[in-house]
């Protein structure tokens, strides 16, 4: 059985209507795939698959990978045009594997237009953007941008391989499966992640990073309807007291998702969030190794430095400072 309004119905009118009032208050994750906890997790996990050339220089900056993997998210809200970057409701063009949208995003425009792609997404576009950028962040061997992109890159990454960010229903199908974007890419990560294994062996082979960006996508979207038959299949043989519980989140309470309805749903994706995050480390350490690889291999010994870790400090210190004095002229779009 799919969705059940009758189900919905009656436990709506039981509520009284201040939980109903809370109940509307659902928060749009749209620029949140794989939550702060799982962005920090994957990079951090895929400079461990990198090869030893590479790995001296990047497990020196392991915690400035780590914490930068969020700017992007950060960053959503703040930058024209970022948000989009995050995301490609491939649906809204069409059925898989989505040939009729061009590859190339100068085709894709010419198609369907800029403002259309930015409502519905660039992220195959936000990859091959940061892969470039590294490839010639490795190429003028810039030690500090070859750690911003490299975070970064891993961001756009890691949301390639979360299957509702591919989807135009990367929130529910209903109004009873609002809020499952957060409970499959923010709260099972942290709920499970410690307890996933990320051994991935070598970085993935990637001959061209385009193809390999809409590979993922095309990849992670074939799973979308197998996480809502999973839910459907759950919430309806659960009352809405299993389903839901309520946290305060910040200064709202919010509606979330019931730990026992969490680790059933967990259980019943059969080991799909784990796949999915070994497959994002797997992807990461790949992009970086092609970029690196692509730049001629520099030697990066050369790069390892102790005054690199106050060097960068001040160079994110005067990025942000740009950032906010700038919007959208400034950051990451002065690198373009
Ligand atoms: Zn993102």
């Amino acid at each position: 059985m799919s969705q059940n309004p009758v189900f919905l119905s009656v436990s709506a009118i039981r509520l009284p209507c201040i939980v109903i009032c809370i109940l509307l208050v659902i928060v749009n994750f749209r620029a949140y795939p794989f939550g702060f906890h799982a962005h920090r997790v994957l990079n951090r996990k895929a400079v461990f698959a990198l090869p030893a050339t590479m790995l001296v220089f990047y497990k020196n900056h392991l915690d400035f990978i780590t914490e930068r993997s969020i700017d992007p998210d950060r960053r959503a809200h703040v930058i024209e045009g970022e948000a989009a970057r995050h995301f490609l409701d491939a649906d809204h063009f069409g059925s898989y594997p989505f040939t009729e949208i061009p590859r190339k995003r100068e085709k894709a425009i010419v198609r369907y237009s800029l403002d259309t792609l930015e409502k519905y997404g660039m992220l195959p576009w936000a990859i091959y953007d940061h892969y470039q950028l590294l490839v010639k962040a490795f190429e003028t061997m810039d030690a500090k941008r070859i750690l911003l992109y490299s975070a970064y890159l891993g961001h756009y990454v890691a949301d390639a391989c979360t299957p509702l960010h591919t989807s135009l229903y990367y929130n529910g199908r209903t109004y009873m499966s609002q809020g499952i974007h957060a409970l499959w890419e923010t709260r099972l990560p942290e709920l499970y992640a410690s307890t996933y294994s990320y051994i991935t062996g070598k970085p993935e082979p990637i001959d061209c990073a385009l193809e390999k960006a809409w590979e993922l996508i095309l990849e992670s979207h074939l799973k979308v309807d197998t996480i809502y038959m999973v839910f459907y299949n759950l919430v309806d043989s659960l009352t809405a007291d299993r389903i839901y519980s309520h946290e305060m989140r910040g200064q709202a309470l919010q509606r979330v998702f019931s730990a026992d309805f969490s680790g059933v749903f967990h259980a019943n994706l059969e080991g799909m969030v784990e796949r999915q995050m070994r497959r994002a480390v797997n992807a990461i350490s790949g992009y970086w190794y092609a970029a690196w690889h692509e730049a001629g291999e520099p030697d990066l010994k050369p790069l390892v430095s102790g005054s690199l870790h106050r060097r960068l400090q001040r160079f994110m210190r005067s990025e942000e400072r740009a950032m906010k004095q700038n919007g959208s002229q400034s950051g990451f779009q002065r690198y373009r």
